[in-house]
This record gives C-alpha cells, structure tokens and sequence, in this order.
C-alpha cells in the first residue's frame, strides 16, 4: 500500500505540474497562486539558469540543451519506440510468471500467439517505408488519388522536395521527405503512417488491443478463481487467498497480474492517442 500511496502521489504531482504548465497563462487564473507558480517555473527559473549558465560555461550548457531538445522533438529517434517496448515487456513479465503456470494448454498456445503478434506488427509498422515519395515513382504516385480542391490542391509544390505535391501527399518534418497518403508521423513506431504502412499499424492497434482485451480477461478469471477458491478455503480452515495450501502470502503473486494488464491498457491507450 505504501508503494501504491506514494506512486499515487507521483501521478498527482505530474498531473498538477501539468495543469499548471497548460492552464497557468489562461486569463481567468490570474493573480492565482496557478499563475504564479506558472511564471515561476516557465520564466523566471529558466531566466535564472541561463544567466546562471552565461556566468558559469560561456551559455555551453543552454545550447546544448536547445539542439538536444531540437533532436528529442524534430529529429527521428527511437525513444518512444524503446519506452512503449519497455511498457510491453514489463507488463508482460510482471504479468506472465504468474499467470502463465495457472493457464490451459489452449490458452498457453493463443496466448503465445497474442503476445508475439504485437512485436511483429511493431517491426513491420516500424521497418516499412512508409511510400516515401522518390524521383522514381512520383509520376504514378502523382496520378495515384485525385485532388479534392479541399484539402489538396493541384500545384501545390513542396518546398524542401522541390517536387509537386501527390494527392493526399504530406511532407513529414520528422522523417524529412514526402510521404504518400501520409496519414501522421507516429513516435511510437518512429516512422509516418502512409500508403505502404498502414495496414501494418492498423495491425499493431489491433493485435496490442486484442492482447490487452485477452489478457484483462484471463486474469480477472484466475483472480477471481482463486477469490473464490480462498474463500472456501477460509471456511474450511484458513487455507488462504489461492486454497491449494500455499497459504495466504501467495495472495501476493496475483497483485503483479492486475499491475501487468493495467500496464498493457495503457500501452493501447497511448497509441490510439498518439496521433493529432
Ligand atoms: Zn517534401
Ligand atoms: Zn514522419
């Protein structure tokens, strides 16, 4: 409990800091402590470290920060990509040891198929052209959708490609070149959505949604087997929260499974999210 109470503090700190960072300047809060706080943290604690920093190394360490994050925001990198592994990954091992022993040879073998899906779909949204637009094929791709006169016009050049714009075409800032049928530039995959890819990322919601969904469901099953299970258990003789008289300090083990699929909702939900 004292884990969860503070992490639950961890959650609430960010999300004020957030709430601050967001809604400090908003007209009807100010003179509140919120706009205080706001130009406390976003005018005059960075003024204060960058005459800090001139006086100190010459202004080295304020650059260096702006071109990192320069790189961070508008450069291709696979943080995003390691961290939404690292969610997968540890939602699963938090997850599957205990749950894994518990299961049917039926489920042992779906399951098997649920988990590896995601991380194919992931190599494949991630490893995929995503229909970069090239000398080669921008006569076809040119003729590939027809203008809307709405959103895409003919004529519209790209000026970093130096090349007319496909129909439905986008140029990404990301990944520096015309994408077709670009639908967004996705960090999770650290790669564009677009014609030749997204089928793969459709894939990838599908399969980690499907994975989710599945694994939600099995472990509310086992821990409500094993409720039910200890209840009689305690009937019958204070056998504890599994009744298989491993007594009550195996109640323990089935924490990480709820901890593992709740990692796993949120890996969906930030996906689904990521985009716009
Ligand atoms: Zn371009
Ligand atoms: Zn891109």
């Amino acid at each position: 409990m004292g884990t969860l109470a503070n992490i639950a503090l961890v959650v609430l700190g960010i999300s004020f800091l957030v709430f601050v960072t967001f809604f400090g300047r908003l007209p009807a809060l100010r003179r509140t402590p919120i706009a205080w706080l706001h130009r406390l943290l976003w005018v005059h604690l960075p003024n204060w470290f960058t005459s800090l920093d001139q006086r100190l190394s010459g202004g080295r360490v304020t650059s260096s920060c702006s071109r990192f994050g320069n790189y961070m925001m508008y450069d291709r990198h696979p943080t995003v990509l390691i961290f939404f592994l690292a969610l997968l990954i540890g939602g699963e091992v938090l997850y599957l040891p205990t749950a894994w022993p518990q299961l049917s040879p039926l489920h042992k073998a779906t399951g098997a198929i649920a988990i590896l899906l995601p991380y194919l779909f992931l190599y494949l949204s991630a490893a995929t052209d995503a229909g970069t637009i090239t000398a080669a094929n921008h006569v076809p791709e040119m003729a590939r959708y027809p203008y809307d006169f709405t959103l895409f016009h003919p004529g519209a050049v790209c000026s970093t490609c130096r090349r007319l714009k496909p129909a439905r075409s986008k140029h990404c800032a990301v990944c520096k070149r015309c994408v077709a049928r670009c639908d967004h530039h996705c960090i999770f995959i650290n790669n564009c959505v677009g014609a030749a890819n997204t089928h793969w990322f459709l894939l990838l919601l599908l399969s980690t949604a499907l994975l989710t969904l599945y694994g939600g469901v099995l472990g509310v099953g086992l821990m409500t087997a094993q409720m039910r299970l200890g209840d009689a258990g305690c009937g019958a003789g204070h056998r504890g929260w599994r009744g298989d008289g491993r007594g009550d300090a195996a109640g323990a083990d089935d924490e990480p499974v709820g901890v593992g699929v709740v990692g796993v909702s949120f890996v969906v939900g930030v996906l689904r999210d990521d985009d716009e």
